[in-house]
């Protein structure tokens, strides 16, 4: 810090070494406690606290201001730094051995009486989002945005060293498909069109490769109208990275080492590389899911082969259609309670499954010391088969087992979910400093929506399909086509993902034929990059990492919006300004926008915009 008519120090620069000079600092009343007539305060800027003593003896009219002091107010304090008595050290502070005896003060602002107290966590996070200003103020949150800026810093500079090449792309710019809804913005002097705002730059990161840029990365912001979840926010950053001639092999190393800067930077450890390799199909049967947790254990287990003969039906006939019959054994999870065996079932009925409840098997001891097997289902299986469930399972005293019978995408989304619930129910992870972190490769290309009765890229359409793979693409086996396509991933969060692109115009005209885009709509919607690619398109690949996300893990906090300084609330709403908005009419007219918006059932309550446009209709043209 540069020393100025302010401050000659920050409030956690003062220590035993300055004791008999004279300083200047800046800052907000932290607290104000009056000991028998003599003030002290806590003087706080955004590096600390200094004790500040205002004694009557030193400057009686500079004390019988202190008196007026309040929490939070402004001040710039003048005096001279000593040592506190003995006995009243504070240990916790770094400036807690001295104070500062005050000749000299200036209430630059006073402050009113703050809506919350600053030094308690407040749970009401609409009164922290109203007044995020002040919650920001608090050391957790100084802190964690002091964090994302060490992260974002290392970031830039390894990139840098690698010889990447920060470019801004535009916000105001065409749709590009990443699988979620659009922010749109009118575009006046086009009567009729809009922008769209960018779900990620992942067109224009393209076009820079055939620009011949090479190496670029931005730190980017990505917009993208979904529904909210604690990791998710309708506006949110991106690392994003793309490189021309490289392979997989080089994004995966280029960005373990970017990881471990950033991580470095921001909680001082050493992460080992390289991380853990698995594929996409072996993450699927071990997890369930595409970014598991290797924290803990109880993995899905496939049990075709303890069930091929079984005598219980339903597991036999499942194998024997094709299905599959899998099972978790939840180590010493057999007290499961009432209440959370209720929970599990839950969950697996809302991740597809058709019967009530998950078969399992409880083993615990009874009164009399033997072993028992508890389950409505162990009768069913012969002697071999309880063996052998026992053998693979590795089942003891204390286990729980459940079972799943049914198709492989369910069997993997039902116990995925099952096993992750278990985890928290049994508080596996709780305290746990393991940075698991580990690619999942070969994802899928193509996955069939039932919805869109399409088939839907799983990345997004410009990920190049495996080499090896392209004569199942030919022959229209989509299903089995693979990508050359990568996510990383941290204890069970996606940190980021990527691909290698297609780079050949007449191979993405097909990729885009396959996921129903017709050649007009193609040239409707993706001419420049279909044109692009037929002027020397080098090969490329890239990735993006969600910079939030990590920012949140790097600083220990289970939300996004507590590392965004002014993120959105679970509505979509900020708080703070109030937005989104009403807008006057008149600048809907100028736009060509009316609202059909209706509230349902209060008439009177319509917002001003759609009730003004009832009565005034908008001009048709420009
Ligand atoms: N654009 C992709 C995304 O936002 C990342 C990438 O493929 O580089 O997920």
């Amino acid at each position: 810090m540069i020393p100025n008519d302010y401050r000659s120090l920050h409030c956690n620069a003062i220590r035993a070494e300055h004791i008999g000079q004279n300083v200047t600092l800046s800052g907000w009343v932290n607290s104000a406690r009056d000991h028998g007539g003599v003030i002290f305060v806590d003087l706080r800027d955004r590096e600390g606290l200094t004790q500040v003593v205002f004694r009557p003896e030193e400057n009686a009219d500079v004390a019988t201001a202190s008196h007026e002091l309040r929490d939070e107010d402004v001040i710039q304090v003048t005096g001279r730094v000593e040592k506190r008595l003995t006995g009243t050290e504070n240990t916790k502070l770094g400036t807690g051995e001295v104070e500062v005896v005050c000749t000299v003060l200036k209430v630059l602002n006073k402050s009113d009486v703050l809506p919350f107290h600053l030094d308690r966590e407040l749970s009401n996070e609409d009164m922290r989002m109203k007044y995020r200003y002040l919650d920001l103020r608090r050391e957790r949150m100084n802190k964690n945005i002091r964090q994302r800026h060490k992260i974002t810093t290392a970031a830039r500079n390894y990139l840098d060293g690698e010889g990447f090449i920060e470019v801004e792309t535009p916000i105001l710019s065409n749709p590009t498909p990443e699988g979620a809804r659009d922010f749109l913005v009118p575009a006046r002097l086009s009567p009729s069109k809009f922008f769209a705002l960018p779900q990620a730059p992942q067109q224009y990161k393209q076009l820079l490769m055939v620009a011949g840029l090479e190496r670029y990365f931005q730190i980017a912001r990505c917009f993208r109208d979904e529904d909210l979840r604690a990791d998710r926010q309708p506006e949110f950053t991106q690392i994003d990275i793309e490189a021309s001639f490289i392979q997989q092999n080089d994004i995966i190393n280029l960005v373990e080492g970017l990881l471990k800067s950033m991580f470095k930077a921001g909680q001082g450890v050493d992460i080992p590389l390289p991380f853990q390799r698995m594929t996409y199909q072996e993450a699927m049967d071990r997890y369930g899911v595409d970014k598991p947790d290797t924290r803990y254990g109880n993995e899905i287990v496939d049990m075709a082969d303890v069930f091929a003969a079984s005598g219980f039906k339903i597991f036999r006939t499942t194998l024997e259609n094709g299905g599959v019959v899998r099972a978790i054994n939840a180590k010493g999870f057999a007290g499961i309670t009432t209440g959370q065996m209720i929970r599990l079932n839950e969950l697996a009925i809302q991740a597809g499954m058709k019967v009530k409840q998950l078969a399992f098997i409880k083993v615990e001891r009874n009164a009399e010391g033997v072993l028992e097997y508890k389950s409505p289902l162990w009768k069913f299986f012969g002697e071999e088969e309880q063996k052998a469930l026992i053998a693979k399972l590795g089942v003891e005293e204390n286990d729980i087992v459940f079972f799943y019978a049914g198709s492989w995408d369910d069997a993997c989304n039902i116990l995925g979910k099952v096993r992750t619930e278990i985890a928290t129910m049994m508080d596996l992870t709780k305290d746990s400093t393991a940075l698991n972190f580990l690619w999942v490769v070969d994802f899928p290309l193509l996955a069939y929506s039932p919805e869109d009765q399409s088939w839907v890229a799983v990345h997004h359409p410009f990920t190049r399909p495996k080499a090896e793979d392209v004569p199942l693409l030919d022959a229209g086996e989509y299903g089995k086509v693979r990508a050359e396509a990568y996510d990383v991933v941290l204890n069970g969060y996606e940190l980021g993902g990527g691909s290698i692109r297609i780079h050949e115009s007449d191979l993405q005209a097909k990729m885009f034929g396959v996921l129903g885009v017709s050649p007009e709509e193609q040239q409707i919607k993706f001419r420049h990059i279909l044109e692009a690619f037929k002027f020397g398109a080098p090969p490329h690949g890239g990735l993006a990492l969600g910079l939030d996300r990590i920012a949140m893990l790097v600083a220990g906090e289970n939300s996004i919006r507590e590392v965004i300084a002014f993120p959105k609330n679970n509505k979509a709403c900020d708080l703070m300004t109030d937005s989104p908005t009403n807008v006057e009419f008149k600048q809907l007219r100028e736009l060509y926008v009316q609202s059909t918006w209706k509230e349902k059932k209060k008439e009177d309550a319509a917002p001003a915009a759609a009730s003004a446009a009832s009565v005034d209709p908008i001009p048709t043209g420009p």
